[in-house]
C-alpha cells in the first residue's frame, strides 16, 4: 500500500466508491466510477463514485427534507453548536490520519496537512460559537407597530470546492452554512476526493441528523453543473477558478440562486528597501512555495524596489534552494508534487512560457524528470508586468520578480490585474504601509506577514478574484435570507 498509517492503509483498502446521501454510503446510480492518483508516484490511490445529474437529485431530496422536515428543522442554534463542536473534536482527533490521506490524494507536505486541518478546526469551533450570535432586529417603527426583522437559514445549499487545500475549503463551507442552520451537497474536486469522504464519516460519528451534509464526489461538468443548475438548491458557494465562477454564474440564474464566489488571485507583493529582509524574505518563499504555490492568495508577483532588486532576488534564490522537494510524507520534504498530471502539465507549459516571453530563471525553471509531478521553485527575473507570466495565475511554484520605483509606481503595477484577491506589503514605514493598503485594491492586505486568515475578518475578492465576502463580522449575511414582519398593535 502507498500509506504509513495503519488506519489510513485499512480505510483506503475498505472503501467502496460511495457517495454520502441521506447519511447512507451509496454507490452513484449510473454505476461509474473514477481513479484518484497519489501525485508523487502517479499510482491509483483509490477509486470514487461518480455522480451525476440523479445523484444531485436525491441529495437534493434529502437536504430539503432535512431542512424542512427532520429532526435538524426542529434544532435551536445551542443544538447545532453542540454538533458542530462534536464535530470539530472528531477532526482534532484524526488530525494525523486525515493529514496522511490529503498527503497522499493532494500531494502537500504531512506537515502542511496538519497545519491546515489545525486551521479548519479552529474555524468550525468559531463557526460553532458564531451560530448563536445570528440576531435579528427591532425596527423603530410607528408606536403603532411592533416591527422586526429576521434572519432565516435559506434551505438547501450547493458548496463547490477545489483540490488545492481540501480539507480547509470543504471546511470553511460545512461549518458556517450548517452554523446559520441551512443543510448541504458538498462537491469535492475530482482530483481530491477522498477527505471529503472521511469528513462525511465524522459527521455521521458527531451525530448529524441524516440529510444535512451530503457529500457527491465527481466532476465538474457532471455533478457540478448539475447542482448549479437545480431549481431546488436555493444557494451555491463555489471556490475555485475564474472560468468555472463564470460558468457557474450563468447556471445559476435558472431560479436566481444566491451566489458566492472566491476565485483565483495573482497576488501583488511589494517590497520596499526599509522593510525587514529576513520576514520579506522568508515570506516572499512561502507566498509562492506553500502547498508547490497551489495557493489562491500565492504572492506570486514580486515586487521589489529596483535598489535592492538584484540582491534580493539573489537572496531568494539562496532560500529557495533550501526547499527540499519529494516524498511528502518524509518529514524532511519541504515541497511535494503538484496535486495532478494536469497542473504538472499547466505549470510546466508556463515555464517555457516565461522563457520565451524573456524571463531569465533566477533560481529553478524546470520540471523534475521521474515519477511524481514534481517541478522545481521558480523565480524569474526580468518580468514586466505586461508579461504573460505576470498576469495569468499559473497555481504552481513560481514567482515573477518584477522592479518598481516608488510607492506610487508599486501601487499602479500592483493594481494592474485582473485580479484583486490579496496583496502584501513589507516596509518598516508606518504611513507609507497603511497608505498602500489602502490604494491596493484587494479584498485582503497584508502589512509585513502573510497567508494570515481569520474566520473574523472578512475573506473574498475585488475583481474577477470573487463575489462576496465569507467570514466576517458578516458572514452570516451570505448563508442567511432577512425576513421584515410588520405586526400591528
Ligand atoms: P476549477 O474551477 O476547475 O474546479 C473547482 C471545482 O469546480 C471542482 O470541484 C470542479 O469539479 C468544479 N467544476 C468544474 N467545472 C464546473 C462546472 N462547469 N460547473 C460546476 N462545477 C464545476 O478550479 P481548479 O483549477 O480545480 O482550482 C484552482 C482554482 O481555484 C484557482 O484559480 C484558485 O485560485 C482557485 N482557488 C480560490 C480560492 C479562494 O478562496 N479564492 C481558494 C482556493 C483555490
Amino acid at each position: 500500500g502507498q500509506a504509513r498509517n495503519p488506519k489510513v492503509a485499512a480505510w483506503l483498502d475498505g472503501r467502496k466508491p460511495s457517495l454520502l446521501i441521506n447519511n447512507e454510503w451509496v454507490p452513484a446510480q449510473s454505476g461509474k466510477t473514477f481513479d484518484t492518483v497519489n501525485p508523487a508516484t502517479e499510482q491509483v490511490l483509490a477509486v470514487a463514485a461518480e455522480a451525476a445529474a440523479a445523484d444531485v437529485d436525491a441529495a437534493v431530496k434529502a437536504a430539503g427534507a432535512a431542512f424542512t422536515e427532520g429532526p435538524w428543522s426542529k434544532m435551536g442554534p445551542a443544538q447545532r453548536a453542540r454538533l458542530l463542536r462534536a464535530f470539530a473534536a472528531l477532526i482534532e482527533e484524526n488530525t494525523d490520519e486525515l493529514a496522511e490521506l490529503e498527503s497522499l490524494d493532494n500531494g502537500m507536505t504531512f506537515a502542511t496537512a496538519q497545519a491546515f486541518i489545525g486551521v479548519a478546526v479552529e474555524s468550525m469551533y468559531y463557526f460553532a460559537g458564531a451560530a448563536q450570535q445570528i440576531f435579528g432586529q427591532t425596527s423603530p417603527s410607528a408606536p403603532t407597530n411592533f416591527n422586526y426583522v429576521l434572519r432565516e437559514p435559506i434551505g438547501v445549499v450547493g458548496a463547490i470546492i477545489p483540490w488545492n487545500a481540501p480539507i480547509t475549503a470543504a471546511v470553511w463551507k460545512i461549518a458556517p452554512i450548517l452554523a446559520a442552520g441551512n443543510t448541504m451537497i458538498l462537491k469535492p474536486a475530482e482530483q481530491t476526493p477522498l477527505t471529503a469522504l472521511r469528513l462525511g464519516e465524522l459527521a455521521i460519528e458527531a451525530g448529524l441528523p441524516a440529510g444535512v451534509l451530503n457529500i457527491l464526489t465527481g466532476f465538474g461538468p457532471g455533478a457540478g453543473s448539475a447542482i448549479a443548475e437545480h431549481p431546488q438548491i436555493d444557494k451555491i458557494t463555489f471556490t475555485g477558478s475564474v472560468q468555472t465562477g463564470r460558468t457557474i454564474l450563468r447556471a445559476s440564474t435558472g431560479n436566481l440562486k444566491r451566489v458566492t464566489l472566491e476565485l483565483g488571485g495573482k497576488s501583488p507583493n511589494i517590497v520596499f528597501p526599509d522593510a525587514d529582509m529576513e520576514g520579506a524574505l522568508a515570506n516572499s518563499l512561502a507566498g509562492f512555495a506553500t502547498i508547490s504555490g497551489q495557493v489562491c492568495v500565492a504572492g506570486t508577483r514580486l515586487f521589489v524596489q529596483r535598489d535592492i532588486k538584484d540582491e534580493f532576488v539573489e537572496n531568494l534564490s539562496a532560500y529557495a534552494a533550501g526547499i527540499k522537494v519529494g516524498d511528502p510524507l518524509d518529514p524532511e520534504t519541504t515541497m511535494g508534487p503538484l496535486a495532478s498530471r494536469e497542473q504538472y502539465e499547466r505549470v510546466t507549459g508556463y515555464l517555457d512560457l516565461g522563457k520565451s516571453e524573456g524571463a531569465v530563471a533566477a533560481s529553478g525553471g524546470n520540471a523534475i524528470d521521474g515519477k511524481g509531478y514534481f517541478v522545481q521553485p521558480t523565480i524569474f527575473d526580468g518580468v514586466d508586468n505586461s508579461m504573460r507570466i505576470a498576469q495569468e495565475e499559473i497555481f504552481g511554484p513560481v514567482v515573477s520578480v518584477i522592479p518598481f520605483t516608488d510607492e506610487y509606481d508599486a501601487v499602479l503595477q500592483g493594481n494592474d490585474t485582473t485580479y484583486g484577491l490579496a496583496a502584501a506589503v513589507w516596509t518598516r514605514d508606518v504611513s507609507r504601509a497603511h497608505q498602500v493598503a489602502r490604494q491596493i485594491k484587494a479584498g485582503t492586505v497584508w502589512i509585513n506577514t502573510f497567508l494570515e486568515l481569520d474566520p473574523t475578518m472578512p475573506f473574498g475578492g475585488y475583481k474577477e478574484s470573487g463575489l462576496g465576502r465569507e467570514f466576517g463580522a458578516n458572514w452570516y449575511q451570505h448563508y442567511t435570507e432577512e425576513k421584515s414582519v410588520f405586526l400591528k398593535l
